[in-house]
């Protein structure tokens, strides 16, 4: 199988407020050298420079929700992408309150020539696909915060069949047909003779799935949504001990995310969005890894393979 480069890179792992190791809330997804961001926020252009992640190859965002620690690295990402002489669109996806807040900002910076911000409002109601291209689809759904937040989920479009080049060969199947053979096509020969399709093709490569969820409350809800993704990112501020406080402050524990990720029969957990209150994440991790073993740490700079 040759599969596209598939990954997520973590540029902030921390809660509310950075630490010296760890910068609030950002990642970026990756497809086949496509750069998608997730939340933004405070220094996360200093974490693009720092993990050598170009910020002009980065034309859409995706803003779970409008807390600081999502949102205060925008308006420096976006002066610096300007001032880089960035051209065409950028589409940021977020609570369309946003956009007021940051023309107010944008109004005293620099002016944009050729280099456009366009904003999408979110559905914070129901789950709804909010971007597709050619190679991905990105779904919004609603998750469980203090405000409207929503978690996100990054999947391939289906990939052609791969073709039994001896048969196409001995066959002498011309290129037009090959390309809807690759589609599902069955072949008819000039003789008039049916090929079924399944003589024809191997099985194309598996389709993987990336779901994002921060902030939230443990929701059992999303499990239809998140079951069976290839990597789970979720939150888990604190660690069980402080369940209280979680449920106070609408966030998760690790013990609770990781019990969703086994409910929800994914193939990996990251777990982030630590509390600055922890100097050392291991016992989240080790607490996470009593429910669901394949669970791992975010850490600003790490960088997951799907
Ligand atoms: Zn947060
Ligand atoms: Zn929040």
């Amino acid at each position: 199988m040759n599969m596209l480069p598939f990954s997520v890179t973590i540029l902030g792992s921390s809660s509310a407020q950075p630490t010296l190791t760890r910068f609030p809330t950002s990642q970026v997804v990756s497809l086949n050298e496509r750069l998608y961001m997730i939340d933004c926020g405070e220094g996360t252009q200093i974490q693009l420079r720092k993990f050598g992640i170009k910020t002009g190859k980065i034309n859409h965002i995706f803003i779970s929700h409008l807390h600081g620690d999502h949102i205060f690295g925008l308006p420096g990402l976006i002066s610096t992408m300007a001032l880089g002489g960035k051209k065409g669109e950028l589409h940021i996806y977020s609570h369309s309150e946003l956009k007021l807040m940051m023309d107010q900002l944008m109004k005293f910076m620099i002016e944009f020539e050729d280099f456009k911000v366009i904003y999408h409002p979110l559905n914070f109601r129901s789950r709804a696909v909010i971007y597709e291209d050619s190679k991905i689809i990105v779904d919004s759904f609603p998750l469980k915060h203090r405000i409207p937040c929503c978690g996100f989920i990054f999947r391939e479009k289906p990939h052609d069949l791969h073709l039994r080049g001896d048969i196409i060969d001995y066959l002498n199947i011309p290129i037009r047909d090959r390309i809807a053979i690759k589609n599902g096509a069955d072949y008819l020969t000039p003789e008039g003779k049916t090929i079924l399709n399944q003589d024809l093709t191997f099985p194309a490569d598996p389709v993987r799935s990336y779901a994002f969820c921060t902030d939230t409350l443990c929701l059992k809800k999303i499990i239809p949504i998140i079951e069976n993704v290839d990597l789970l990112y979720h939150e888990a501020t604190f660690a069980d001990d402080l369940s209280d406080l979680a449920l106070k402050t609408y966030h998760t524990t690790a013990r609770q995310a990781a019990q969703l990720a086994l409910e929800a029969d994914v193939k990996k957990l990251i777990i982030g969005h630590f509390s600055s209150r922890y100097k050392s994440v291991i016992p989240l991790v080790d607490e996470a890894r009593v429910v669901f073993p394949n669970t791992f740490s975010a850490n600003d700079g790490d960088k997951f393979n799907l």
